[in-house]
């Protein structure tokens, strides 16, 4: 079999469903923000920037992170941000995403919370108009935070749940287990919102995580999880359950080197419902979601079908109505048919 080519990657129509919007944040934004609040990084280059950013781990990525945070200040600066991932994005073909945020690292420095979800909102309806694109937002739940502040959290959106479509928990797992987060969880599922959550690679107690998320908090998907490959128990009810794992290649990269190669096959090969995506690109060389998918492909040789198969389990595991979902496998359908690729029968 031949991997799929790059031409065939970029005219795939995709949807991205695990990305951080504060995570989008690329250096040239940075500087544009810089400038805009007088901040000391409108001095640096984009190139010194970029050069400062080397992780090895979640903790060490997360060092980097949370200082990009300082310069999201106003409704139009989280405008831009979310503005520039969906021009970005829509120029990949994809038709449709659900972002991240967290909402706790701007309301912790002062930010209110209905600055941040203006900005979003007005973004998502300019960028929907400008390009087609069209995109939800999933608030995460910072996981060293306190219970308590992720409840208040989750009371400062009750205005706005019109404009979230679920909740995820995202940031440092150590010490910091699903359970933790069992009540707000609870109130969010109670709303009617969907439910998500990381479990990062090769974290401290990670296969009893990964049991939580999806047996006690009722977590529809797992951001990442690869660790289930280890434990045959959890692995049978993922793949009965046919639970949806957001897989991004880069983090996989620099935190555990050869897991493209060995994890995404053995991922594939358990039966399990994989999609691909970028995680937080601004902080990850630019590795956009067609980037993400040919570092996926350059380690697991994908081939058409297989990246194909990807994309529909994205659109599958979308949180959308069933009208919408039927006009993208359309458009998947067509594309495949103009590929030569066989379509699955409906
Ligand atoms: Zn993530």
């Amino acid at each position: 079999m031949t991997s799929a080519s790059d031409t065939f990657i970029e005219a795939l129509p995709k949807a991205e469903l695990h990305v951080h919007l504060e995570g989008t944040l690329e250096p040239g934004l940075k500087i544009v923000l810089a400038r805009r609040h007088g901040h000391p990084l409108q001095n640096r280059t984009e190139e010194e920037i970029r050069s400062g950013y080397s992780f090895h781990d979640l903790p060490s990525f997360l060092a980097l992170y949370y200082e990009g945070m300082e310069l999201l200040n106003t409704e139009q600066d989280f405008y831009d941000l979310c503005y520039a991932y969906l021009k970005k994005v829509a120029s990949q073909n994809v038709l449709y995403t659900e972002m991240f945020f967290d909402p706790q690292l701007h309301t912790r420095r002062g930010v209110p919370f209905r600055t941040v979800i203006t900005g979003l909102g007005r973004a998502r309806r300019d960028a929907e108009k400008d390009f087609g694109i069209h995109s939800q937002l999933v608030m995460c739940f910072i996981r060293e935070m306190s219970a308590e502040s992720a409840d208040e959290t989750f009371t400062q959106a009750l205005p706005y749940l019109s404009e979230i479509v679920g909740v995820g928990l995202d940031s440092d797992e150590k010490g910091n287990p699903p359970a933790k987060f069992a009540h707000v969880f609870q109130r969010a599922r109670d709303a009617g919102l969907h439910v998500t959550m990381h479990c990062d690679i090769d974290q401290e107690n990670t296969h009893e995580h990964i049991r939580q998320a999806l047996e006690d908090l009722g977590s529809e998907r797992l951001d990442h999880g690869l660790n289930v490959l280890e434990k045959p128990e959890l692995l049978k009810q993922a793949r009965e359950r046919r639970i949806p794992f957001t897989v991004c290649p880069f983090p996989n990269m620099a935190i555990r080197p050869g897991s493209n190669e060995k994890d995404i096959r053995a991922l594939l090969d358990a039966g399990l419902t994989i999609t691909i995506n970028s995680d937080d690109p601004g902080y990850m060389q630019s590795v956009y979601i067609t980037e993400a998918m040919k570092m996926a492909r350059d380690g697991a040789q994908l081939t058409p079908e297989e990246l194909l198969a990807i994309s529909r389990n994205a659109f599958n595991a979308a949180w959308i109505g069933e009208g919408e979902r039927s006009t993208y496998l359309d458009r998947l359908d067509a594309f495949a048919r103009q590929q030569g690729l066989m379509v699955p029968a409906a």
